[in-house]
């Protein structure tokens, strides 16, 4: 199965982003680009960018356009993004998703397809507060809704679960504020450029990644690369 373009996974923290992209991406065999995880790699290698954006994270706020912008270009021309790719939390500002529109373009790619992820706010918060990530391979669970085999332990590879440090009350509720002001406009956007597709992400993992792939087989041949 070919993707052939850009899949952007929006809505909010905690919404099961990561969790649908990652098995997304593994399904049509393209890069993965979390913009999170690039951070999170930066901060564990202990780069200049990491330097910069850690405390910014923990606090719960945006990173800057220009160093998301960066970060994102110089992936993009990596051989692998070749036949399309995955992008989990990432435009999140319209800045950011007008400056996409154009690398897009210039990288010969069509119109993106947007599936936006819509989850009630208590859930989100449990999924948050009770999120575990493998420091393995990434794979997230969830004390409450998708708890591990063995508590603390990774399924798949054995990885020890570790919790963000922007999982913490103070930084989630600053989280969920910065998504409302600056990433759901983003909905308007797409909407108007009519890419939006909705996605009731309140679901289980099983139902909300059948709806995703049947976007994606049902706008299958339309926008694209050409
Ligand atoms: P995001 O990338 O949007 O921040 P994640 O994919 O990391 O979200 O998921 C947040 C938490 O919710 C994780 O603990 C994950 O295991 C759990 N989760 C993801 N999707 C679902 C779902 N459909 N039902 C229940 N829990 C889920
Ligand atoms: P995530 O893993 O997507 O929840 O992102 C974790 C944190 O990384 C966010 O709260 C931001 O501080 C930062 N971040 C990730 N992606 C972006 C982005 N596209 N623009 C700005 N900041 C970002």
């Amino acid at each position: 199965m070919a993707l052939n373009r850009a899949l952007i996974v929006l809505g909010p923290p905690g919404a099961g982003k990561g969790t649908q992209s990652r098995r997304i991406a593994q399904l049509y065999n393209v890069p993965h680009l979390s913009t999170g995880d690039m951070l999170r790699d930066a901060i564990n290698r202990g780069t200049e960018l990491g330097k910069i954006a850690q405390p910014i994270m923990e606090r719960g706020d945006l990173v800057s356009d220009e160093l998301i912008m960066a970060m994102v270009e110089q992936r993009l021309s990596e051989p692998d993004c070749s036949k399309g790719f995955v992008f989990d939390g990432f435009p999140r500002t319209l800045k950011q998703a007008a400056q996409l529109d154009a690398i897009l373009e210039s990288h010969g790619f069509g119109k993106p397809i947007v599936v936006d992820f819509a989850v009630p706010e208590d859930k989100l918060l449990k999924r948050l507060t009770g999120r575990w990530m493998c420091s393995v391979d990434g794979e997230t669970y969830n004390i409450y809704e998708k708890p591990p085999k063995v508590a603390g332990i990774c399924d798949a590879d054995g990885g020890t679960l570790i919790q963000r440090a922007d999982d913490r009350p103070e930084a989630v509720k600053e989280r969920l504020a910065v998504y409302e002001r600056k990433t759901k406009p983003l909905t308007d956007y797409y909407e108007s450029k009519g890419l939006l597709e909705r996605v009731d992400a309140g679901k289980s993992v099983e139902e909300v990644n059948r709806e995703v792939r049947a976007i994606l087989n049902r706008v299958d041949g339309q926008h694209g690369r050409v």
